[in-house]
């Protein structure tokens, strides 16, 4: 069996997902290029709801990274706090705004490398930025979209960059803006990490995973329970005594 799908099955499988879902969006929620790029730096080892929960109340008061640096590491600290790592990422989040007031005027770069060069800042994140923020046809491959390219054979690699390589050679290219979206969102509600839903999966007979998980077989309907003759009571001295006398019976 072939462990890397063809050109013309990654094709049918964007079609389908196209489909399904035509222009699909990142869950961060962001009001700008600059509050997205703190929303992806806080998203590191953090789910986006959790993340979401935090950010509208910051981005009201630091959407800008003006803003941003003046609020400084300790009240921003206190936003953020709900989240994994926030000590760490509020420190970078303070660093990179403090940077693109000095170096880049206060706007959020458009290159990978300019996007890099900001502390908290990897491949993963500007490739997210540069594919909302700046429409370009980058992949920013996390931890869903490594699983389903590696369980479906449409870019197998052991490594995100490797993936990422990978899925921009099989894909083509009108699917590649929205690739990055559309394979998150099905590993995230689809090709689940313990439980893949397989069965309901709307590219099951394309993906070359083997161990997918099998449909359930039809429930048997029940059967119906024979009804039990009523037990008839053993009559005991007490309960014939208890039994009410019948008229003109003998005592
Ligand atoms: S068939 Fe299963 S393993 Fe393959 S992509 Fe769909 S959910 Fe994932």
């Amino acid at each position: 069996m072939p462990k890397k799908l063809t050109r013309t099955q990654a094709a049918e499988i964007f079609r389908r997902l196209r489909q399904a879902n035509p222009a699909p969006k990142t869950e961060l929620q962001y009001k700008n290029p600059f509050t997205l790029l703190v929303a992806v730096v806080l998203s590191a080892q953090a789910t986006d709801a959790g993340v979401n929960k935090a950010t509208p109340a910051l981005f009201k008061v630091a959407d800008t990274p003006a803003k941003m640096a003046a609020l400084g590491e300790e009240k921003l600290g206190n936003y953020v706090k709900t989240i994994g790592l926030w000590r760490n990422k509020t420190k970078n989040i303070i660093a990179l705004s403090k940077l693109l007031v000095e170096k880049f005027g206060g706007e959020v770069p458009q290159t990978r490398e300019e996007l890099e060069s900001l502390p908290g800042v990897g491949r993963k994140s500007a490739n997210v930025v540069l594919n909302v923020c700046f429409g370009q046809p980058s992949i920013a491959v996390d931890t869903h979209i490594f699983r389903v390219s590696n369980r479906t054979g449409l870019a197998p690699g052991k490594t995100p960059l490797e993936v990422e390589l990978g899925l921009e050679k099989v894909i083509p290219e009108e699917y590649l803006r929205h690739a990055h979206h559309w394979l998150i969102l099905h590993g995230r509600y689809t090709c689940l990490a313990r439980a893949p839903k397989c069965p309901q999966c709307p590219i099951a007979d394309i993906c070359l995973y083997k161990d997918k998980t099998p449909a359930e077989p039809p429930k048997k309907p029940k059967k119906k329970a024979a009804k039990k003759p009523a037990r008839k009571l053993a009559m005991t001295p007490k309960l014939k005594a208890a039994r009410p006398k019948r008229k003109g019976a003998r005592a």
